[in-house]
């Protein structure tokens, strides 16, 4: 290997002695099956939680309307086909605002957004437990970083005090890796007596949460929506989609627009996930999913405690188990595929040193019986490694 390379080499070296070392597993999905690395398994990790993804109805009119891979060019070129306009004003109803604006991931909606909105001038308080999307877009943006305790408003009370300034607060609705929801009435209670604006990454609760009628996400299930100044939430998750969005003011959108380089400066959405995203939409409005969603998490959440397992605050479809030892968490999630259960270990940096655990997440998909079959797995293991 060459000289100029021995320093990567280090860190890899380092990494796997750590226990932090990541690997890529082969992982073709069929529904709430997957054949992971040649084997087949009951598939845990997916975000579909809807079961969108591979939805018939979608898939062939998604087919039928086919025209390009992609558009070539950004929207504020050439890219921005007229779908964008019908899925924003779609994404808008849902959310309740005066507008969206869809970038091409998640991840990009929370750089573009919060690098957009802060700067050196602007303090961001942000949950500690906040995605990697926000942590990075926060570093990016320039601003004075304080992190309070996860869902502690009181924390976040005495961060704000004595801050002057620009102030914005950041946090997710339902938490990406431990599944608790966000504590937003007294958050936003908070930030809006210190003036700040309200940033939320709904990734995980939007079409999932919220009244019976809309699941417009935990905003609104909470009662709060109209005190969020910027959701943010992406399309690849109960959608079962591809791609991110904003919604929020005018004026804001128009910030985004003329300010947001992750829009302004990469290739549009291309616009065929335009026209899968706007079908997903109202196969999400009469509920029938999410109740069968819930009825799994009742099942499985039940199932796992019972066992024994620890899975801290979750109430929904997302259920970490907590190990904390990385070696350890790897070895389970290896085991159990190997009793064809696909679950994926969690480490550093997407959680803190030590606090290592399993990432389960529920889909309307599964069935009782994959269900049963996974708990049972799951007791026969946590056995065998002396957990429960
Ligand atoms: N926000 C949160 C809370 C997430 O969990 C994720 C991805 N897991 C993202 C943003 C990024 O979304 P995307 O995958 O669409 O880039």
């Amino acid at each position: 290997m060459a000289s100029r390379y021995n320093y990567l080499e280090r860190e890899l070296v380092k990494l796997k002695r750590q226990n932090f070392y990541r690997t890529i597993k082969a992982v073709n999905i069929n529904g709430s099956t997957a054949i992971v690395n040649g084997k087949r398994a009951i598939h845990l990790c997916s975000n579909d939680y809807l079961g969108l993804s591979q939805n018939k109805h979608i898939l062939r009119k998604v087919v039928e309307q086919f025209r390009q891979i992609s558009q070539c060019s950004s929207r504020l070129i050439a890219g921005n086909d007229p779908k964008f306009f019908d899925l924003e004003e779609h994404l808008s109803k849902h959310r309740g605002t005066e507008s969206s604006l869809v970038f091409p991931t998640g991840y990009m909606a929370n750089l573009g957004a919060i690098t957009a909105i802060a700067d050196k001038q602007s303090t961001i308080f942000s949950d500690e437990l906040n995605h990697a999307s926000i942590i990075d877009a926060c570093r990016l943006s320039g601003a004075t970083i304080k992190v309070f305790d996860h869902n502690d408003s009181e924390h976040l009370q005495s961060l704000m005090r004595y801050c002057v300034g620009k102030k914005i607060v950041i946090t997710e609705g339902i938490f990406s890796i431990n599944g608790d929801i966000s504590k937003l009435q007294k958050i936003c209670d908070v930030a809006k007596s210190n003036d700040a604006i309200i940033v939320v990454d709904d990734a995980h609760g939007d079409f999932i949460l919220g009244s019976t009628d809309s699941f417009s996400g935990t905003c609104s299930h909470l009662g709060v929506n109209s005190m969020i100044d910027i959701h943010i939430s992406s399309l690849s998750k109960a959608l079962g989609c591809f791609g991110g969005y904003v919604s929020a003011s005018r004026t804001i959108r128009e910030i985004l627009i003329n300010k947001s380089r992750q829009f302004i400066y990469t290739s549009a959405l291309p616009e065929h996930l335009c026209t899968s995203a706007l079908l997903s939409i109202p196969l999400t409005k009469n509920g029938n999913l999410q109740k069968r969603l819930f009825d799994n998490i009742e099942i499985f959440s039940h199932g796992l405690k019972k066992l024994g397992f620890l899975i801290g605050d979750s109430t929904t479809q997302i259920i970490p188990i907590m190990i904390g030892d990385e070696k350890l968490t790897v070895k389970l999630s290896d085991d159990l595929l190997k009793n064809h259960v696909f679950v994926q270990p969690i480490r550093y940096p997407t959680v803190k040193k030590g606090l290592a655990c399993l990432r389960i997440s529920l889909t309307s998909l599964h069935k009782k019986n994959q269900l049963i079959y996974a708990l049972d797995a799951f007791e026969r293991i946590g056995k065998k490694y002396n957990i429960i």
